[in-house]
């Protein structure tokens, strides 16, 4: 690391030490050029390492431990005594997950020679970044500068998050005690990751969301499904439900929602988006453009309409996950040492919610078909019907797949189910390959796996089905 008051010049300044900027960063590094980074947190991976996706997958996975032994061990003919929460050690293990890999970042760093700069950038020139450390303060100058400083939480109108009653994600995170009953205003994978979380630690939870269905946007199958089997859960839902008004009430809150009715809730975790995180950059006297939704404007090389001024990640808008940025940095890299376009293939990212069981999503949904006027061919493939998930007592869910008419493309797949999140990934490989629905069918996959479900439904839609 050099000293905070380094004025060497660098090729390339990222500010943001999320998946983003780390994997623009390193890959610049590996190619040979002098990079510094720039984050105003002391501990580098940004908000899915800190604060986001890292963290809550600790605690979805302590949390599903905690119900499973509560809830299902004795089905599998093994009896323990009483199951009991320990939620320090809970949140203790989830902090320790996390300083774990910001130490692995670190080490990246090292290893990469990346100079590392604590402290809240702003840009006072198109080459220049003033750092204003709690240690020091200090200039960096560089040829080319990459914002990747992600996205914050919406609050609601008038309510802003106080960590005590009114929680952003980052304060669900870290609770210190189950709250008897916890609102969720948000049913979109945020929301539902973590109140599937308190949940499963004892909580009654409400979740509340302003469209007619859960994870809006997703296939309407798949969301459908997944509601009920949270609901067998213990997750209560209020769908078409706008929040109107918040009151204060006895260390209670009160959510007045449209139709006149309230739900009264000892705090309130507010998951109703994100957005893009340009604040105090000084980028408006530079002259960056930013779009109506206030992400910054990049063109097909992640350029913004300034010269040497560049951008990746939640702040360019999109879908905001850590796999995009972390793609978007490599592939700004590489087109920054090599030239030529950067290289994403934006319809072979996929999603995952890592509720119980998970949900994952990847192309296009069958609404999004028909409403562009898209012929496509479908299959469904029940779990019930996979001998893996029969032994692992994980029969819930289905495995969805969108093909086109002469099954030469796979236009979507729709998963849920146990080991979604890891079976839509084989999905991904056959789209950024630009493989068939045959190619899939015909690969033969190991038995018996989850991802059998997935084979059988690209032989059912390509009229092969052999378990039907
Ligand atoms: P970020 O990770 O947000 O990093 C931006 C960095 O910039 C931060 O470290 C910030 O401190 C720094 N910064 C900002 N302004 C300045 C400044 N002026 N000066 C210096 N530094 C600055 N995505 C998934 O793909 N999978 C998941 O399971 C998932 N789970 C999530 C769960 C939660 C609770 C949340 C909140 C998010 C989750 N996400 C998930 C989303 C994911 O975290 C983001 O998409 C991802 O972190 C975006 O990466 P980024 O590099 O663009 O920005």
């Amino acid at each position: 690391m050099l000293p905070q008051d380094s004025m060497e010049t660098f090729d390339l300044a990222v500010i943001g030490a999320g998946p983003g900027g780390c994997a623009a960063a390193i890959r610049a590094a590996q190619l040979g050029r002098r990079v510094a980074c720039v984050d105003r947190e002391a501990s580098l991976g940004g908000t899915c390492l800190r604060i986001g996706c890292i963290p809550s997958k600790a605690l979805l996975e302590s949390s599903r431990h905690f119900a499973f032994a509560r809830h299902s061990l004795g089905k599998h003919g093994v009896v323990v005594g009483s199951v009991d929460l320990d939620l320090d050690a809970m949140m203790k293990r989830k902090n320790q997950v996390v300083s774990r890999l910001s130490q692995g970042v670190e080490l990246l760093f090292r290893k990469n020679k990346i100079a590392s700069f604590n402290g809240a950038a702003r840009l006072t020139s198109p080459r220049s970044i003033a750092v204003n450390g709690t240690k020091a303060h200090c200039q960096l100058n560089a040829e080319n500068i990459l914002i990747a400083t992600g996205s914050l939480p919406v609050a609601l109108p008038g309510v802003p998050f106080d960590g005590e009653r009114i929680l952003s994600s980052t304060d669900a995170l870290a609770l210190s005690s189950v709250p008897e009953h916890l609102a969720v205003v948000g049913a979109g994978y945020i929301g539902l990751e973590l109140g599937s979380v308190w949940s499963r630690l004892g909580a009654q939870v409400t979740v509340m969301e302003s469209r007619n269905q859960i994870l809006p946007g997703m296939d309407g199958d798949l969301s459908n499904e997944a509601q009920k089997l949270l609901a067998r859960q213990g997750l209560q839902f209020q769908l078409g439900a706008q929040v109107r008004k918040i009151a204060f009430l006895d260390g209670r809150v009160s959510v007045h929602l449209n139709a006149g009715q309230s739900i009264i809730a000892d705090k309130v975790l507010v998951a109703v988006g994100r957005v893009p995180n340009t604040a105090a950059l000084g980028l408006a006297e530079l002259g960056v453009a930013l779009d109506e939704q206030g992400a910054v404007q990049v063109d097909e090389a992640f350029a913004t309409n300034v010269l040497g001024i560049f951008a990746i990640g939640d702040v360019v808008g999109g879908p905001m996950l850590a796999h995009k940025a972390e793609e978007e940095g490599i592939a700004f890299a590489e087109s920054l040492v090599r030239g030529g376009k950067a290289n994403v293939h934006y319809g072979a990212i996929p999603s995952a919610v890592f509720t119980e069981p998970e949900i994952a999503a990847i192309g296009r949904t069958e609404r999004q078909l028909i409403e562009t006027g898209v012929s496509f061919r479908k299959a469904a493939f029940p779990y019930r019907a996979n001998g893996r998930a029969r032994a692992a007592n994980q029969t819930n869910g289905f495995v969805k797949l969108l093909i086109a008419e002469d099954a030469e493309k796979i236009l979507g797949a729709h998963i849920l189910g146990d080991r979604a999140g890891e079976m839509i990934n084989e999905v991904a490989l056959a789209i950024n390959m630009e493989k068939s629905a045959f190619d899939l069918a015909r690969s033969c996959h190991a038995h018996p796996t989850f991802g059998e479900t997935l084979r059988e439904a690209a032989r059912q839609a390509c009229g092969l089905g052999i378990h039907n």
